[in-house]
């Protein structure tokens, strides 16, 4: 990790309105020479986190780590009466507790987190940790109203696409062709920071990164704040063979296939390992994972495994199936408690819902 952590890191600045003096993020990256990289760019400066005129983002709170779910749904949104209960935004959770804003994914769910930040006090500094840019976590971008407000700060996170650089991949949905309104009209500051798997804080959160199995790169995060843990996969499948039978099996020069795929899955374990909460891909039940095995998704079976072999104390399931309506949806819970319980009695389970808010 040492090493990932030293890597180039690719930072783009994107400045939509000018400014006479560039402000900076409140990043501090762990690593003396990530640090000295950093420093080259931007004024690494522990203390903007609490500048002065910041109150914290979650009055009241400021002794616990709180997740706010503001979307659950994976792949599309799904509104209308057979999802009030669960809720049909695509993936969006805002992470409370921390003197400043801080964002997992940008669903559908953003634009109402976005209409709830317009009473909080200005000028705004928001941080949105991005799994990846598939449109399911990054659709509700355009739509959060803090983007169109000048004065405001929007630092956007996350791995590099797949054929784009983050900026790219985020920015490209607004323009005339999908969108009314264009990048170069907003009044917000915005910055984005690729990220690989590293260690770094926003105020004081600690976070970091590991990547996960999806047909793009995900990074999921572990955010660690006043002793408590969660983790966010993002979309995550476990590692397979994905050729497993093929007469001749490939050596890949240092490990037998089986032993490197079962050490992508260790490393998943060991990122998630001893979390307080589990915030898991669990897309499919696992009679439906049968038939989308390769798209990059959990079934409810395998999410529940890896929060008991990473000793997890809770999994909440999240991205849910968009078929998947309310009654189904409260089957797919009652059946993740009853398995839980015969696996170990410890493990609470959660089913993550629009507008749910969980002390981590
Ligand atoms: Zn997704
Ligand atoms: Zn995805």
């Amino acid at each position: 990790m040492a090493e990932t952590a030293k890597r180039t890191l690719r930072l783009v600045e994107i400045s939509i309105r000018r400014y006479a003096s560039v402000r900076r993020p409140s990043l501090r990256s762990e690593g003396a020479s990530l640090t000295g990289l950093l420093s080259r760019r931007y004024l690494v400066n522990s203390s903007m986190s609490h500048s002065p005129e910041s109150r914290p983002h979650s009055p009241g709170l400021k002794s616990k780590l709180r997740v706010r779910f503001w979307g659950v749904r994976g792949s599309i949104p799904t509104p209308g009466a057979r999802t009030t209960r669960f809720g049909g935004n695509t993936s969006c959770i805002e992470i409370l507790g921390s003197s400043e804003c801080v964002i997992l994914d940008a669903g559908t769910g953003i634009r109402s987190l976005g209409a709830h930040l317009a009473g909080r006090a200005r000028p705004l500094r928001a941080h949105i940790l991005l799994s990846h840019t598939h449109w399911d976590h990054i659709q509700g971008f355009p739509l959060f109203a803090p983007i169109y407000e000048e004065g405001n700060e929007v630092f956007v996170y996350g791995p590099r696409a797949l054929d784009k650089s983050l900026h790219d991949a985020v920015m490209f949905q607004m323009q005339y062709s999908y969108f009314p309104v264009r990048g170069v009209e907003l009044k917000a500051k915005l910055v984005f920071r690729e990220l690989d798997e590293e260690k770094f804080s926003i105020s004081d959160i600690d976070l970091e990164t590991r990547s996960m199995n999806h047909p793009i790169r995900v990074l999921a995060y572990r955010f660690a704040r006043a002793g408590k843990v969660g983790v966010y996969t993002g979309d995550n499948e476990p590692y397979y063979d994905v050729l497993p039978s093929r007469p001749f099996r490939v050596e890949t020069g240092i490990h037998r296939r089986s032993e490197f795929i079962q050490e992508c899955n260790d490393r998943v374990t060991q990122f998630v390992k001893g979390c307080d909460l589990l915030i898991a891909d669990s897309q499919y039940t696992d009679e439906e994972y049968r038939t989308k095995k390769g798209w990059g998704h959990s079934s409810t079976g395998q999410a529940l495994q890896l929060a008991l072999d990473a000793g997890a104390k809770r999994i909440a399931l999240f991205h849910h199936e968009p078929t998947h309506a309310d009654a189904e949806m409260a089957a797919i819970h009652r059946d993740a408690v009853r398995r839980a319980r015969a696996m170990n009695p410890k493990l609470q389970v959660l089913t993550a819902r629009e507008g749910m808010t969980v002390t981590v």
